[in-house]
């Protein structure tokens, strides 16, 4: 690997996993969704405050998980605060994309470009199935935590 992306693997996995953004549960919270990898092991919840006008006034996220897992889900709840439901829903796809299509189309017109490069960082699980579960499992209870149901699967 180059050094380059050695140090923003670092600090993607290894910062947001053991220093989660948004670990805790938001006494406003109204939407939330259980995440679960049984592969993995990963367990998470995931909980967005959706304000009047239908955007995510803050997101969070607790559970335990491998590292991936946690910091995805860090990351996750980073890029959708301040986002409409369209807008998260086409980050999740497009996350989705990035980690499941060897030519997926592109994100950047919803992500800055220093998160773009987080994104794709995570997206290298693509070699790795069961990886994959457990870099979408907070955007797949994201996913489902907006469209109200109370658990997110990743089959
Ligand atoms: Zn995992």
């Amino acid at each position: 690997m180059f050094d380059d992306l050695r140090d923003l693997y670092q600090e993607v996995i290894l910062d947001h996993s053991k220093r989660p953004r948004n670990f805790r549960h938001p006494p406003d919270a109204n939407h939330q969704a259980k995440g679960e990898n049984p592969l993995c092991g990963d367990r998470l919840i995931v909980y967005l405050t959706v304000d009047g006008d239908g955007r995510i006034a803050d997101a969070a996220f607790l559970g335990n998980g491998c590292a991936i897992s946690k910091a995805s889900a860090s990351l996750m709840t980073e890029l959708v605060k301040g986002k409409s439901a369209a807008e998260a829903k086409a980050l999740f796809t497009g996350f989705h994309d990035l980690c499941t299509c060897d030519d997926p189309p592109p994100l950047s017109d919803l992500v800055r470009e220093e998160d773009l490069e987080k994104l794709h960082v995570l997206s290298g699980v693509r070699q790795f199935p069961v990886r994959v579960k457990c870099a979408t499992l907070a955007w797949h209870a994201m996913d489902a935590a907006m469209a109200g149901a109370a658990k997110a699967s990743t089959e």
